[in-house]
């Protein structure tokens, strides 16, 4: 026999309207089988009442460090996706800035074999523009896309040659791959450590100026537009960047583009006493920049919201100056909660954005196939209680990093269930 579930008053998310539909949803093995207001209850099925709660397709991550191979020490493509269940995230594309880099299509193989051990759902590799990440020759595209890969990327680092970017997006167009672009002049970021203007002066930090990423960017956009080649910004992060995307996009350029939640509500402002957890490359820009790209979020020039999920140790982060520390915040467990307080539940946009900033369009652009809450879909689902709270403890997070800087801070709403295949994959919390 099927094990079956009705769930009972739904309040269902769908990326194509902004009203919640109301209903009760039935799996049955792996998949939804019915989604109707007031369903009869099968023989046997169990039942789990959803008053109040939301339920959305599993979220999907295209911008993860994993960390593995190299720095399990900050974290691994275990706890990654244990970490990203905990956040309502189902699937997940890694950054290959690892170590080694994922160059070649032997480490693509080494990391979608260790994934298919260890993680309870799918990841994705990106791999490398050029061999180790050095941004000297290319690197085994042809290889890597044989071996599955939907995207390269040397992110961590531009591509600071033109000419050999240029030749990797011929490679890339050939073998149809899109090219990720973690735009940056290195010339101008020099040793920066945050945005540059007044905030950095005072605090005798120095700065990455704004114009650092906005030059590579339409540099990078140019070279692809040039090319024909899919170009993606990566963690876009100030407006002026942000408008060069819409104008070539205006222009039918094949470009596709990304913001983090951080770079939605945190700025150059909440860099205090040097917290590093506040460091990140791109940097934290202006408020100005915080409400101008939310509002390109809403207007629809980004594609897809994307963490940037960058865990490191507490030793890296916390022990060392803010100048030394590395760069980045862990994001996959913060990031649902995140934009539900700070944007849905105050009106500032919708689930419908949410579902489809965050999990239709990040599959897209993998080339996965889109899930939604419908009868004949995959059981992929996670249920948010948006009356409750989470409390980001050491103990609540499944990343083995914590720099974030919700630690120990609460915020509202909660992933109380995630659901894969028909499968929990977290539940209990709170239901
Ligand atoms: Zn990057």
């Amino acid at each position: 026999m099927i094990d079956s579930i009705l769930f009972r008053n739904a309040r269902i998310a769908r990326e194509d309207s902004p009203k919640l539909a109301e209903g009760d949803v039935l799996v049955e093995g792996a998949k939804i089988v019915a989604v109707e207001v007031g369903l009869k209850t099968p023989e046997g099925a169990r039942v789990i009442d959803l008053a109040g709660k939301i339920m959305m397709p599993g979220l999907f991550d295209v911008h993860v460090h994993v960390r593995e191979p190299g720095r399990t020490d900050k974290e691994s493509i275990h706890t990654g996706t244990e970490a990203a269940i905990n956040g309502g995230v189902t699937g997940i594309l890694a950054m290959p800035n690892t170590t080694p880099a994922i160059d070649s299509a032997s480490l693509v193989r080494t990391v979608l074999d260790i994934a298919a051990r260890e993680s309870r759902i799918p990841v994705m590799t990106s791999g490398c523009i050029t061999k180790g990440r050095l941004g000297l020759e290319m690197a085994g595209i042809a290889g890597m896309a044989d071996a599955g890969v939907v995207m390269i990327t040397d992110d961590g680092d531009p591509v600071a040659n033109a000419q050999l970017l240029r030749l990797s997006m011929e490679y890339a167009r050939e073998f149809d791959l899109i090219v990720a672009s973690h735009c940056e002049t290195k010339e101008l970021s020099g040793a920066g450590a945050m945005n540059e203007g007044k905030i950095s002066y005072k605090h005798g930090i120095p700065g990455i100026p704004a114009i650092s990423e906005e030059i590579c960017l339409d540099r990078d956009i140019r070279i692809g537009q040039y090319i024909g080649c899919h170009i993606h910004i990566q963690h876009v992060t100030t407006a002026r960047g942000m408008e060069t995307i819409r104008k070539f996009k205006n222009e039918g350029v094949k470009v596709t583009c990304e913001v983090a939640p951080h770079h939605l509500y945190f700025n150059e402002t909440h860099i205090i006493d040097y917290d590093t957890h506040y460091k990140m490359n791109p940097p934290l820009r202006t408020p100005e920049d915080n409400e101008l790209l939310l509002q390109g979020l809403i207007e629809g020039v980004f594609d897809v919201i994307a963490t940037d999920h960058a865990p490191h140790t507490e030793f890296e982060k916390q022990q060392q100056d803010f100048v030394s520390a590395p760069f980045g915040i862990t994001g996959l467990e913060t990031a649902l909660p995140s934009l539900f307080h700070y944007f849905i539940k105050t009106g500032r946009f919708g689930w419908d954005l949410l579902v489809k900033r965050y999990s239709a369009e990040p599959r897209r652009l993998a080339r996965k196939e889109v899930v939604s809450i419908a009868p004949g879909q995959a059981a992929e689902l996670v249920v948010f209680d948006p009356e409750a709270k989470t409390l980001f403890s050491r103990d609540f997070m499944k990343s083995k990093s914590v720099n974030t800087p919700f630690l120990d801070k609460e915020l509202d709403g909660r992933v109380e269930m995630v659901m894969l295949n028909g499968e929990f994959l977290l539940e209990g919390r709170g239901v």
